[in-house]
């Protein structure tokens, strides 16, 4: 809904592999540490921070804490027996005397790292539950062996550890979904997230439809912050506070945002931290909103931050939000480059390709603010968000806007990540395609971003009488090659260089080459074989790449080149390229601005949908070698206080490099919820 996830580091952009020049070096950097199952784990870095004042720092590195101290929290909204779990397979880790080698262990490694990523024993992404390669004999060996006394002595003895948790574990049947959507079944009984307890889907719908007050113009947002559980009999709501359930975490949560907001950088701010404070304490929902409000309209800090019970995508019914936080602080040279954009709306609209009639006379450009994370917590760690826009309740967006943010430093690690994985080198025909990819391509796909959402979306009108729904189900893959043609169109532009936001035109090139490489080829990597493209932004960029490469064919703007079996696809004359995007912008601004849907059906369906099966077979033989997990994930930087007597006088950054350290260092430090709640 509000999040902008990415699933491989090539679909981040839409395709970019690359790097970028800004002046960082990075050669040492190690940012892709750890790969198992179906999971990379990367490390991103927090550029500037040294930047900041010492006392942003310090607000940086309380803000760190709070967003760390929920993370018990999460485990257990996902299921009420993962944090029994996580001690569990914990206490296997640290204590098992015997063999730690072998397919046996090695599987059980695999299963803890992955419950450690997901948070829980439900796969972060599926929902599925997490099956073990590992068997159960050798866990109840592993449970035998181990000490007593590293196990919580609130699961009982190893018996009861072994008879309670085997199925937990095990059975495919106990627990098999976190979240189940299914039409028909009672979702809330079929998904194992811990939400609901006792009551029925249809009781849970008919306990908040009764709330609801369809007159009210400000509701609350129902059911947001609690459990919902029948006792006695009766429908309650166990509401997350200070001093209700998960208290014990709050309680830790409010300690460091109390001191936050002593270092607040202006009384705005420090209001926003006192309203969240205010309603941790007391779980009003009314305050949370209150919260939301002010956050929404603090614009002028520096350093921003959430925390708190969020997003809804972890209940099947949508009511329960998950505990989450980011802290970050605004990239101020990115947030120029797509000020500037916005700034030169007009001149872009006025020199469209497009018809006259169909450019607007008056466009205004969208500013996006883009920052820089400094910490992940909760439900976006370690798989997180590449964009957030907040808050959700509809009302406050409508009266109060809302704030749209893309986490550059996130992007640039799983681009950095990716540089050595060995994809471009196999899919792109020559070195110096490579190099200039290196240089340039993180500059580039950013650029191409910002020009497609800042602008291409916003840009063109509709002739009278045009609703703009006339292209049904084929409005969505044209609008989006609508914004990427104007993109594409504009990031060779000599108007990119003269407001310095590109230093030469090279960059537009990797831009080229990338789009029609992954539009004709490499994001069939993400299509099942056999199967057409259905996902709308594959199918608009393969519109866009096929159809410049037929149009382009008698000129060879874009050559089809083989070597070793092996297909290549070349940009031979960028210029041409250029001008082919163009007059496609030009037909799709018509198409879009008349509502010509059978112009636009014969354009997707042409181009858009099918895919050639040997070549599909022959990308999907090629990526499979390269040995690439479809999920990243990210382990933070450590934010280190300098203390001078009992007062935080500053922070300092260090980036740890190992994922099994960390987890077990925070499950150490930040575990305040007892195991059942
Ligand atoms: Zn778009």
């Amino acid at each position: 809904m509000k999040r902008l996830m990415t699933l491989i580091c090539f679909a981040t952009a839409g395709f970019a592999i690359s790097s970028c020049d800004s002046g960082k070096k990075n050669d040492d950097f190690k940012w892709q540490i750890d790969q198992f199952a179906d999971i990379r784990i990367m490390r991103y870095q927090i550029p500037e921070f040294e930047k900041l004042t010492p006392q942003q720092r310090v607000l940086v590195y309380y803000l760190s804490e709070a967003a760390k101290c929920g993370r018990d929290i999460i485990w257990d909204q996902n299921y009420k027996h993962n944090l029994a779990v996580r001690s569990i397979l914990e206490a296997l880790y640290k204590g098992y005397p015997g063999e730690r080698n072998g397919e046996q262990w090695n599987q059980f490694m695999v299963y803890l790292k992955r419950v450690w990523f997901s948070n829980g024993i439900h796969h972060h992404y599926s929902n599925d539950k997490i099956m073990p390669g590992f068997s159960a004999g050798y866990f109840t060996q592993l449970v035998n062996q181990t000490p007593d006394s590293l196990f919580p002595s609130e699961l009982g003895g190893k018996v009861q550890i072994i008879e309670k948790y085997l199925p937990i574990i095990f059975d495919p049947n106990v627990a098999p979904k976190r979240v189940n959507q299914e039409a028909g079944v009672d979702m809330v009984a079929q998904s194992a997230c811990n939400y609901y307890e006792g009551v029925t889907q249809a009781e849970a719908e008919k306990f908040y439809a009764s709330l609801a007050n369809p007159a009210d113009s400000t509701p609350i947002s129902y059911g947001l912050n609690s459990k919902l559980v029948k006792e006695n009999g009766k429908i309650v709501e166990k509401v997350w506070h200070l001093g209700g359930m998960y208290g014990k975490a709050i309680e830790r949560i409010v300690y460091w945002l109390e001191k936050a907001a002593t270092v607040a950088e202006n009384d705005h701010q420090r209001q926003v931290i006192e309203k969240l404070i205010d309603y941790y304490k007391t779980g009003d929902l009314k305050k949370f909103d209150e919260y939301n409000v002010l956050w929404v309209n603090d614009l002028q800090s520096r350093v921003d931050f959430v925390n708190g019970f969020i997003e809804n995508y972890g209940d099947p019914l949508g009511y329960k939000a998950s505990w989450e936080s980011v802290v970050n602080f605004r990239n101020d040279e990115a947030t120029r480059r797509t000020q500037t954009i916005s700034g030169n709306a007009q001149w872009f609209e006025d020199h469209s390709p497009i018809d006259d009639q169909f450019k607007k006379k008056e466009v205004k450009g969208v500013t996006a603010k883009v920052i820089t994370v400094a910490q992940l917590g909760g439900d976006c760690y370690p798989s997180t968000p590449i964009g957030i826009n907040l808050p959700n309740a509809d009302w406050i967006r409508k009266v109060h806007g809302s704030k749209s943010v893309t986490m550059d430093n996130i992007t640039y690690a799983y681009d950095q990540a990716a540089l050595g994985n060995g994809f471009l080198e196999e899919f792109a025909w020559s070195a110096q395609e490579v190099e200039l990819n290196k240089k340039y391509g993180y500059l580039a796909s950013s650029l191409h971003t910002d020009l497609h959402e800042c602008l291409g979306h916003g840009s063109g009108q509709l002739a009278d009488g045009v609703k703009g729904d006339e292209l049904k189900n084929y409005g969505s893959p044209l609008e989006e090659a609508r914004a990427d043609l104007f993109a594409l169109y504009y990031i060779m532009d000599p108007k990119m260089v003269e407001l310095g936001l590109i230093p030469n035109l090279d960059v537009a090139k990797v831009q080229y080459s990338n789009y029609i490489r992954n539009g004709l080829m490499t994001q069939l990597t993400r299509v099942e074989l056999g199967k057409n493209i259905e996902q709308a932004h594959m199918r608009n960029r393969q519109l866009i790449s096929k159809w410049c490469y037929e149009q382009g064919k008698a000129d060879n703007v874009i050559e089809r080149k083989e070597r070793d079996g092996k297909v290549y696809f070349v940009v031979n004359d960028f210029e041409k390229l250029r001008q082919l995007f163009g007059q496609l912008l030009k037909e799709i601004q018509r198409i879009k601005s008349t509502g010509d849907f059978e112009a636009g059906k014969a354009l997707v369906e042409n181009y858009a949908v099918k895919v050639d099966f040997d070549l599909h077979k022959q990308v999907l033989d090629r990526f499979a070698k390269l040995n690439i997990a479809p999920y990243g994930g990210f382990i933070n930087p450590r934010i280190i206080p300098v203390t001078q007597g009992d007062s935080v006088v500053d922070a300092l950054v260090e980036y740890p490099d190992s994922y099994v350290e960390q987890m077990l260092e925070y499950s150490k430090r930040y575990s305040y919820l007892p195991l059942y709640n």
